[in-house]
């Protein structure tokens, strides 16, 4: 296959698809729902907040968009979600682990409740999910799931214990995946994105321009300067670009891998 009809066939390979993203009511998740639904999926979101507006988004390109709000630190409720994706749309062949929180402490001062709430959600809730959907997967012989890491998940900063942990958990787990499947049409992997300018990380720009006394501009550079030598954001566009080549026959022995798309961020 040339690089060329590689790329033309990123729509192909996606066409007809079920995708479940979890976490796609705002941010990189809804950046990739509404990539998989432009290229033909049949998308079921999940998430909290805004979902009026993010189901608004995806059902420009797929009227069929549905919307399920398990909690991703509950499994009987994330087991439900894959369930009824499967009866809505009659299976589940894309699963994107999105979900994710982040809270910023030192260890001694990290309260138990948080560190509880970041496995669960960030680490945990991709096991229960993968649980439920590759049976179904496996059967057809076809799937992608991608799990969104971090490029937490490669290296560590100081105060994230809890994220650090789960997204180095979450890269352990997409490689045993990779490897149990490695002989199927079933691949896992982790995308591992450096800073996005999502409301996750506006949080950390606000809590940064708060603590230098600096404004919103000087803060977003700061934090740039201090990890990402592009310095330039990563946007949910190109991660939405990565995980639809997931998707095509070009990647199907691509198994197992933690790619950044962090600007550079771990080459350090
Ligand atoms: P975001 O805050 O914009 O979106 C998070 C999404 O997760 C929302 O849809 C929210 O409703 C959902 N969510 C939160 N708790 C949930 C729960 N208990 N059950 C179900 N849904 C829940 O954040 P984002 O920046 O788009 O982050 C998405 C993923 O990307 C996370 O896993 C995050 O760790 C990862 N990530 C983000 C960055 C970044 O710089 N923004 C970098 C690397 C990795």
């Amino acid at each position: 296959m040339s690089p060329l009809s590689t790329l033309s066939a990123m729509p192909a390979a996606v066409q007809g698809k079920v995708a479940l993203v979890t976490g796609s009511t705002s941010g990189i998740g809804l950046g990739i729902a509404t990539a998989l639904a432009e290229a033909g999926a049949r998308v079921m979101l999940n998430g909290f907040g805004d979902v009026e507006g993010a189901l608004a988004a995806v059902r420009k390109h797929d009227a069929s968009a549905r919307h399920h709000g398990a909690d991703m630190s509950k499994p009987a409720e994330i087991e439900d979600m894959v369930r009824a994706c499967e009866r809505e749309f009659g299976r589940v062949d894309i699963l994107v682990n999105n979900a994710g929180i982040q809270h910023v402490a030192p260890v001694h001062e990290f309260p138990v409740e948080r560190w509880d709430a970041i496995i669960a959600i960030n680490l945990s809730s991709a096991f229960h999910a993968m649980r439920a959907a590759l049976p179904g997967m496996r059967a057809r012989n076809w799937g992608r799931v991608i799990n969104i890491a971090s490029a937490h998940g490669l290296v560590a900063s100081a105060a994230k214990s809890a994220y650090v942990a789960a997204k180095h958990g979450i890269v352990g787990l997409t490689k045993s995946a990779a490897l149990e499947n490695a002989t199927t049409g079933v691949t896992v992997n982790a995308v591992c994105p450096g800073w996005v300018l999502t409301p996750l990380v506006q949080k950390q720009v606000d809590a940064r321009a708060a603590a230098d006394g600096v404004d919103n501009e000087e803060a977003k550079r700061r934090l740039l300067a201090e990890k990402q030598p592009s310095l330039q954001f990563t946007t949910p566009e190109q991660l939405a670009g990565l995980c639809l080549f997931l998707c095509t026959p070009a990647a199907d022995n691509v198994r197992g891998v933690a790619w950044a798309v962090d600007g550079g961020w771990t080459a350090q």
